[in-house]
Formats: C-alpha cells, sequence, structure tokens
C-alpha cells in the first residue's frame, strides 16, 4: 500500500485554560491520498477545525499541548520549527477560511494581497507577482481580472472574495489544500460554483483538499471520503458513498436526518440531533455521544456510559458504537 500523502496518526490537541483542561482532539486518526477529497463533517466544538490548525502548525505553543503524529509527504509536522512550518503554509499546504473578509486587509488591493504571497515564498519581483496574481484571478474565474487586480475586497462581491481567497491560497500550487466551510457564507448558486471550481483545480493539479464543514450536502457534493467527528474524536469514517449509503453510527444518522433532500416530501420536517455538543472540558465517559443517543440500552448501557467505543483499523469503512452490523442496519433501513 502507498504512503499516504497526509497521514495524522493519534493526535491529541489540549488546550489548558482558567477552567480546566480543553481536551479539543483526543486521538485522531486518519489519512488523505493526492487527486482526492476528505469531507470533516460534525457540528461546531467537534474539533475539525482545531485539527487542521494543527497540520498547518498555526496554534499558539503557548495554550495548545499537541501530540501524536502528522506527516506531510513523509516530512513530521509535529515538533517542526517555525521557519519549516512557514515553508509548509507557503509552498506545501494552503488554508481557505470560511470569512475571506477576515482574511483579506481592507487596506490593500486583491491583487498586491496574492502578489505578496507568491513573492514572499518565490522571491519573484513586483511584476512578475502582479501578472502572476492576474493569472490567478483568470483561474478562478473572475472576470476583467487585468482590472479586477487592482480593486479592493470592498469592491468584490461575497463571491468574488470568496474566489479571491481561493487564488491567494492556491498562488504557490500548494499540495494540500484545507478549506474550512468555505462556501457556508454564500448563497447556494455561489457555493455550488465555488464548489465546482474546487473540483476543477483539483483535477487540473491533483492537490490533496481537506473540506471542513457541518454540511453532509457539500460534502455529499465534492468528497471522495468522509470523517465523522464528534467531541473532537472520529465517530464514524469512510467513503463518500459508504457515509450517505449505509451509515452506521447514531450520531451520523442524526446529522443525515437533520440535512434537507431533494428526494424527501416538502413538508418532511428536518429532525436536528436533540440535546447539545458536550462542553470539550467535561467530555462525557464512555461514548460521548450516549447523552444524545437513542439506543445505548440497546447496545449495553453500563457498556455506552463507561467505555469509550474506539474506532476500527485505520483504513475502510468503519465507526466507534457498540450496536452489531445487524442492529445497525435494522434501525437505519
Ligand atoms: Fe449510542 Fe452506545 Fe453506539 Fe454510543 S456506543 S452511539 S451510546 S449505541
Amino acid at each position: 500500500m502507498s504512503t499516504p500523502f497526509l497521514s495524522v496518526r493519534d493526535l491529541i490537541v489540549d488546550f489548558h485554560t482558567e477552567d480546566g483542561v480543553v481536551h479539543a482532539v483526543d486521538g485522531l486518526s486518519f489519512d488523505v491520498d493526492k487527486g482526492t477529497t476528505l469531507g470533516i463533517v460534525g457540528e461546531s466544538g467537534s474539533g475539525k477545525s482545531v485539527t487542521n490548525l494543527a497540520v498547518l502548525g498555526l496554534h499558539d505553543p503557548e495554550t495548545a499541548r499537541i501530540s501524536g503524529g502528522i506527516t506531510l509527504d513523509g516530512e513530521e509536522l509535529i515538533g517542526a520549527s517555525r521557519s519549516t512550518m512557514e515553508r509548509i503554509r507557503g509552498n506545501k499546504a494552503a488554508m481557505i477560511f470560511q470569512d475571506p473578509l477576515t482574511s483579506l486587509s481592507p487596506y490593500h488591493t486583491v491583487g498586491r494581497q496574492i502578489g505578496e504571497v507568491f513573492r514572499r515564498h518565490t522571491g519573484a519581483s513586483r511584476a512578475a507577482a502582479r501578472d502572476r496574481a492576474i493569472e490567478m484571478l483568470t483561474r478562478v474565474g473572475i472576470p476583467q481580472p487585468k482590472t479586477r487586480v487592482d480593486d479592493y475586497p470592498h469592491q468584490f462581491s461575497g463571491g468574488m472574495r470568496q474566489r479571491a481567497m481561493i487564488a491567494m491560497a492556491l498562488v504557490c500550487d500548494p499540495d494540500l489544500l484545507i478549506a474550512d466551510e468555505p462556501t457556508t457564507a454564500l448563497d447556494v448558486t455561489v457555493q455550488a460554483q465555488i464548489l465546482d471550481l474546487l473540483r476543477d483545480l483539483q483535477e487540473q493539479t491533483g492537490t490533496a483538499i481537506i473540506l471542513i464543514t457541518h454540511d453532509l450536502g457539500v460534502v455529499a457534493a465534492t468528497a471522495h471520503d468522509v470523517l465523522v467527528m464528534y467531541a473532537g474524536r472520529a465517530v464514524e469514517r469512510g467513503t463518500v458513498r459508504e457515509i450517505l449509503g449505509e451509515p452506521r453510527h447514531p450520531y451520523t444518522w442524526g446529522l443525515l436526518a437533520s440535512m434537507p433532500r431533494l428526494s424527501a416530501p416538502v413538508d418532511l420536517p428536518l429532525r436536528p440531533v436533540r440535546g447539545t455538543p458536550p462542553s470539550l472540558l467535561n467530555v462525557p465517559p464512555g461514548c460521548p455521544f450516549h447523552p444524545r443517543c437513542d439506543y445505548p440500552d440497546l447496545a449495553g448501557p453500563e457498556l455506552c456510559r463507561t467505555v469509550r467505543p474506539e474506532l476500527s483499523p485505520h483504513r475502510g469503512h468503519g465507526d466507534a458504537c457498540y450496536l452489531t452490523l445487524a442492529q445497525k442496519r435494522e434501525i437505519h433501513r
């Protein structure tokens, strides 16, 4: 079996706060291969973004305690020096954030900001960086890129700003792109355009993509593989077909039931997962989902409340739940 391009093993991210230790990520493992997209789904606070900030080395070492292994193209990132991480963030890995307005400076033109990233990592001249910015704006479908390159972010629409962010993230041809809720703030049409754009770019360049989202619809349209996270842990992992076609974990069933479907009757109400996610200062013992789960009595209430279920081996369709496969199939027909 070939080595995955990105391999995360037993990742733990704790934050030491005045109120105690926040266990944001607790023993997470996953792989991403070149040319594929991994969708990481879960509610707010499930550890999706914290995981990916750890991959990029963006946590403050004063407050975050990180252990485990993160290997990108054979290079270990945990414990890597600041200069190594800066090199990796420029050339090998990049991130697109949810809200471009917080990442784009209002004081500089869009072209200047894209060009500066290029200059910083390649040492290119200003003229070459401007040409590269125009090329990138063209690639992400900004109309009249030769003139729009001199616009400020406020002169762009929301969808164009998100495209500009993608252009900035891709300007150094990264091998890994992490997109954190890249379409949440956009209307449905623009959302579809941005997802198409990411897919096209991946086809052209073979980039590995991690797509962080709470929306299984976005995953269905874009991802090859899916990791479902709950309370800082992986509760289910598989291909998009496995997770959407034969989901096995009660939390995944809950996420699917809360998602609108075109095939469902229009008057069918959406059912959000009952209850709220746990505080990461005080994660429930046993299965962290047990206070919200409808089936602990079926699986063995003492077991569910006291012993943490582990996700089965690193590859293939796996889930962390004590129900038998037959019980899961019976419940979720
Ligand atoms: Fe529910 Fe128990 Fe499965 Fe957790 S292990 S999801 S509590 S049935």
